[in-house]
């Protein structure tokens, strides 16, 4: 078979499956509201949590003029700036940690860290639901993988009790697909009590999670012993554009050594930090954190008293199960039809058989957007009883 023909077999494959992707492009900057096509649509599937990715255009331009564009080599070499420098040291104090190193995005904050910590030899043990980062990382690291049940931390314990090496233990916090939120409390006490060491990717808890926003750690009321690698992004709550790691001194000394992916790159455009520490100071407001939270539990009970398939998730991610993935597009496109956005989530993203729509709800959503949102699902819900 030609390189041409397995490429067209595998789209026609995907395609007659109802699995084929298909970009939308925006004509308007990232909000509730966005111009798609020719098309306003009220905006659900963004995980700008608390409303963040339309702001900061002034401080960017502002950090723009001072730093202009280009880092031009990598950490290492010559690309580290005062701009990356502060940045850093306003996500350790933001997180609770003595330092943080700057990624360019969470993918490859994850690929990085745990490529950099594991080792042949040693044992990584994730959840199974875990984000495609984390597994891919722990391909790359060389050591050995087993996935535990979701959130079942019996096997957890389990399969600590049998491990012969080291173990790295790793969870997202608020999963990305289900919206459910790990008991990382429970990891950290599994894991200390083995002498594992903990990783918590916070992607979508940095933000939401805790009374300042801090995310998993803050949620928990942990220490950082308890929780001694953390993960936070910053292109979702935080409304930006990067990822960090956040650790003891030595942990980041370390990775500086050693993380590939950190050495091997090219540093983030310096204005793009500056213009971060604009958002973090924006995302400490809590009033975005209670307008969520509103939002979130209008969204709960308006779907319940709708009969809607609600998941169990307290988080700005609410999603509801299809099943099948022509059902998922079939519903996505009436709502679409609507004027409503909301992704179709569909395998391998999620197990065969669990596709869904994937509600996300943000601080900049109004009482009478999720209103609108509740009756055009009921009405589109209804219309598709398969
Ligand atoms: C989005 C996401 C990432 C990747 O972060 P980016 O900055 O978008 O690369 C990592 N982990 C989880 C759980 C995520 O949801």
């Amino acid at each position: 078979m030609s390189w041409q023909d397995r490429f067209a077999s595998a789209l026609q494959q995907r395609k007659e499956k109802h699995l084929l992707r298909q970009r939308q492009t925006l004509q308007s900057p990232q909000s509730t509201h966005v111009t798609c096509g020719s098309s306003q649509l009220l905006n659900f599937c963004s995980n700008d949590y608390l409303g963040l990715a339309n702001t900061g255009g002034e401080d960017l331009a502002r950090a723009a003029q001072e730093w202009q564009f280009g880092s031009g080599a990598s950490h290492l070499v010559c690309g580290h700036t005062r701009a990356h420098h502060d940045l850093e040291d306003a996500l350790a104090e933001f997180s609770g940690y003595p330092r943080a190193l700057l990624f360019s995005t969470g993918y490859m904050a994850n690929v990085g860290v745990i490529s950099a910590l594991a080792q042949r030899g040693d044992l990584i043990l994730q959840d199974k639901l875990n984000h495609a980062s984390l597994l891919d990382g722990a391909q790359l690291s060389r050591a050995k993988m087993t996935r535990y049940r979701h959130c079942d931390y019996q096997q957890l314990n389990e399969l600590l009790e049998a491990a012969a090496g080291d173990c790295l233990v790793v969870s997202d916090s608020i999963f990305s697909m289900d919206g459910d939120l790990a008991d990382v409390a429970r990891l950290a006490e599994l894991s200390q009590h083995h002498n594992a060491l903990l990783m918590i990717d916070d992607a979508h808890g940095i933000g939401v999670l805790g009374q300042y926003g801090q995310g998993a750690r803050e949620h928990f009321n942990l220490s950082q012993d308890a929780l001694p690698v953390y993960i936070g992004t910053l292109g979702k709550a935080l409304g930006g554009y990067g990822a960090f790691v956040a650790g003891s001194e030595e942990l980041i000394e370390y990775l500086i050594q050693f993380s590939r992916s950190y050495i091997y790159t090219t540093a983030m455009p310096p204005a793009v930090a500056q213009a971060m520490l604009g958002n973090l100071e924006r995302a400490k407001d809590n009033k975005l954190r209670e307008a969520l939270t509103d939002r979130i539990e209008q969204f709960r009970s308006g779907a319940k008293a709708r009969g809607l398939p609600l998941m169990a998730s307290e988080s700005p991610v609410q999603p509801l199960l299809t099943g099948a993935s022509d059902r998922a597009l079939r519903i996505s496109d009436r709502l679409k039809n609507q004027g409503i956005w909301i992704s179709a989530i569909r395998p391998p993203t999620v197990p065969q058989g669990e596709a869904r729509l994937r509600v996300t709800l943000t601080a900049a959503h109004t009482t009478e957007d999720i209103e609108t949102l509740l009756t055009a699902l009921e009405s589109a819900f209804a219309g598709d009883e398969s």
